[in-house]
């Protein structure tokens, strides 16, 4: 970390900034030049608040150098962590992918949904129980049955499920029947359920959220493998720009800019990010080509009839050719599939 301070400064306010870096516990190197005065500060600074020290009046600017996040770093783990989700594995060689609708409606229409996923290649099962709507009045999912049927079809067609938990109540229901916890874009930082969730021993699917920067959703993370559970799968979901020809603008850079930064594996939602379901197609190989470990994808039987994200919700002939031309990216990038 290094503290620039004010030109005016006098000395007795510097002294109060290096007692009270001294008495945190840090190491201080001045560089004192004819018109700037910097400190640099030495020690363990990813626990402390650096803007807090903004609170000092001769203090002009302070720079971090360390990120703020510290389990989830790359530079505390170099290598690449792998997530087992119930023997698909995240953030090795394979790229994962996981299909299903944005909401369970019925087992005949999550059948059908795992079925043909299934036989397209899908290795993992998605569905929303409990839906996160924007207003009161959409569909709010099938509650405690959606998960049954999730974990019933999941088993049927031997793919592991993820579903989103809003509720931090809820969480022995999610414990009892999901193989995978999401985290969606609007709960991102829900603290209270994130501390909750590092008590749990179900890997994590963490969802950017829609107006956070990649620091924020890293120490999102942080709080998860802070509080006990190091099993957390990123993914991009798109984040809110002035753009309105999508949903959301898919921030394509995120997933190097996260690889470099963290030994997490990132996965890439193209149908969230998207909003319309001819956009998902190219969002999906744009993802695959940037580095992404897998992508999560909205697939629907019946979009035009869906109870939710029928927009971007993908028909089977649609899924197929997305699935086939992931393939391709796949073997250019050596990986499998
Ligand atoms: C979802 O996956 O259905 C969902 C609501 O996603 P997000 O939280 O990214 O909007
Ligand atoms: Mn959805």
């Amino acid at each position: 970390m290094i503290v620039k301070v004010k030109q005016k400064a006098t000395q007795e306010s510097i002294d109060r900034l290096l007692l009270h870096l001294k008495e945190s516990g840090f190491d201080i190197h001045p560089s004192i030049g004819q018109n700037t005065t910097l400190y640099g500060v030495i020690g363990d600074t990813a626990k402390f608040d650096a803007n807090s020290l903004m609170a000092f009046e001769c203090v002009e600017n302070v720079v971090r150098i360390q990120s703020p996040y510290k389990q989830v770093s790359r530079s505390i783990q170099p290598e690449n962590s792998t997530i087992d989700v119930s023997g698909v594995v995240f953030g090795g060689n394979e790229i994962v992918m996981i299909a299903g609708p944005c909401a369970i409606e019925s087992r005949e229409q999550l059948e059908r949904i795992a079925a043909q996923v299934k036989s397209t290649g899908a290795r993992m099962l998605r569905g929303g129980a409990f839906k996160p709507r924007t207003s009161p009045y959409s569909y709010q999912g099938m509650g405690e049955e959606g998960l049954q049927l999730l974990q019933e079809m999941g088993k049927k067609y031997q793919m592991p499920v993820v579903s989103e938990l809003v509720d931090a109540n809820d969480l022995p229901l999610f414990e009892q029947y999901v193989d995978m916890i999401q985290v969606g874009a609007r709960n991102m930082q829900n603290f209270a359920l994130l501390k909750e969730l590092g008590k749990s021993s179900k890997p994590i699917l963490l969802k950017r959220g829609f107006s956070n920067t990649i620091e924020e959703w890293l120490m999102s993370a942080e709080y998860i493998f802070a509080g006990g559970n190091p099993n957390i799968v990123l993914c991009e979901r798109g984040i809110r720009t002035f753009e309105k020809a999508t949903r959301s603008t898919l921030d394509v850079s995120s997933v190097p800019v996260v690889k470099a930064a963290s030994h997490l594996p990132v996965i890439v939602d193209p149908s969230h990010a998207a909003g319309k379901w001819d956009l998902v197609e190219p969002l999906a190989l744009a993802g695959l080509a940037a580095g992404a470990d897998g992508l999560i994808i909205e697939v629907h039987d019946e979009p035009e009839q869906a109870m939710s994200d029928g927009a971007q919700s993908l028909k089977f002939d649609k899924f197929e050719s997305t699935m086939q031309k992931s393939r391709l990216i796949a073997k250019a990038l050596n990986r499998s599939m």
